[in-house]
């Protein structure tokens, strides 16, 4: 991971019409927050991290419980955002997760809060953080196979994060879903892994694999299609398609046999020009970005600590949003992924 190549400092609000909400050029509002709280991880996804892990963020750098607070808080009293989701990294590895939690929920209670995770130790944390006002985990989870999961992971911990799907479920952080990322590595083990879900009452969704990986090993020529994953899948279930429940989330999904849990099917990113992309991201050293595929990074933290008040915090904040490009660019030629892996900024 290196810096990202632009880190802007003022952006501009030419043209911008005179809204409190998070507003692009192209009209679209952002309503959904992810912060990242760490880059520090427990495994080694190899579409995610490199094997040693990601430079550690010097601990001055990182958002303390009280910024990250505040800067929640502010996001949805001032700017209009409607649900926040914490992630990493993996957010489990942050001592004070429970503290984070519970301070957002104090400020902002009618506000779903809500986790991505790895899973691994959340056995040991579940109730704790349902207690502090968590509403909803999505676990992500590739393989049921123990040695596939090692292999994908670079760690041996399949158990636990099992263990932590099952607690997450039994403390009330329901409804558990769990995402895959579609891998030909581990297409052959799809129908375990829903069947899995579907016996532990978990919502399943497989995401398409993006260019976000350390080793930049991603080509699009490898990707597993949805037609594979449901030709798979096909052999062992009757799947059903239900159509995109919410058009706003880039999901399609199916029914499986009339049982609860949907499988969803994800596009990496919302594939056209002037597709709506509902969110906004706050990378665990204080960075706003306005997407994922995006090197341009506005510095909150630095206004944050010298002193701006909410006023300016969420100028800034509007500016970002602003500037937004039209889309990702991922299929377009010479389409240079970020500097950030998704480890970085937070999935
Ligand atoms: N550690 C937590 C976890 O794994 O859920 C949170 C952070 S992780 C970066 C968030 C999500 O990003 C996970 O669901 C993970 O599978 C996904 N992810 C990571 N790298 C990806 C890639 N190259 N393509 C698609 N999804 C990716
Ligand atoms: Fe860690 Fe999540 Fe990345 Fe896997 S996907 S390496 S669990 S941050």
């Amino acid at each position: 991971m290196g810096i990202p190549a632009v880190r802007s400092g003022r952006p501009s609000l030419d043209g911008r019409p005179d809204t409190p909400f998070l507003l692009d050029r192209f009209g679209r509002v952002a309503r959904d927050l992810r912060v990242s709280i760490t880059e520090k991880c427990s495994l080694r996804c190899t579409y995610c991290m490199p094997e040693e892990g990601l430079p550690a963020i010097p601990k001055d750098e990182l958002l303390t419980v009280a910024e990250i607070v505040r800067l929640v808080s502010l996001a949805v009293r001032e700017l209009g955002v409607q649900e926040v989701r914490f992630t990493g990294g993996e957010p489990l590895m942050r001592r004070d997760l429970e503290q984070i939690i519970a301070g957002c929920h104090e400020q902002v209670p009618d506000t779903p809060l809500a986790m991505t995770t790895n899973g691994v130790g959340l056995e040991h944390r579940a109730r704790a953080l349902a207690a502090a006002g968590l509403h909803r985990v999505n676990v992500s989870l590739d393989t049921v196979d123990r040695a596939g999961f090692a292999k994908l992971t670079r760690r041996d911990r399949l158990d636990s994060a099992l263990a932590g799907i099952r607690a997450a479920r039994d403390a009330g952080l329901a409804p558990v879903k769990v995402n895959a990322v579609l891998m030909r590595e581990t297409l052959s083990g799809a129908a375990d892994l829903l069947q899995w879900c579907l016996d532990e009452q978990c919502a399943l969704r497989f995401i398409e694999e993006m260019p976000l990986d350390a080793d930049h090993e991603w080509a699009r020529a490898n990707m597993v299609t949805a037609a594979e994953l449901l030709d798979v899948l096909g052999t062992r279930f009757e799947l059903t398609a239900a159509g995109r429940a919410d058009p706003s989330a880039p999901a399609e999904t199916w029914l499986v046999d009339g049982a609860p849990g949907p499988v969803g099917i994800t596009a990496s990113a919302p594939r056209k020009f002037g597709d709506p992309c509902a969110r906004t991201r706050l990378t665990a050293d204080g960075m706003l970005r306005s997407c994922l595929f995006s090197d341009q990074e506005y510095d909150l933290r630095q206004a944050l600590r010298a002193g701006a008040d909410d006023a300016e915090l969420a100028t800034l904040w509007r500016g970002a949003m602003w500037n937004k490009w039209a889309g990702h660019g991922i299929d377009a030629a010479g389409f240079v992924p970020p500097e950030r892996t998704m480890g970085a900024i937070g999935g």
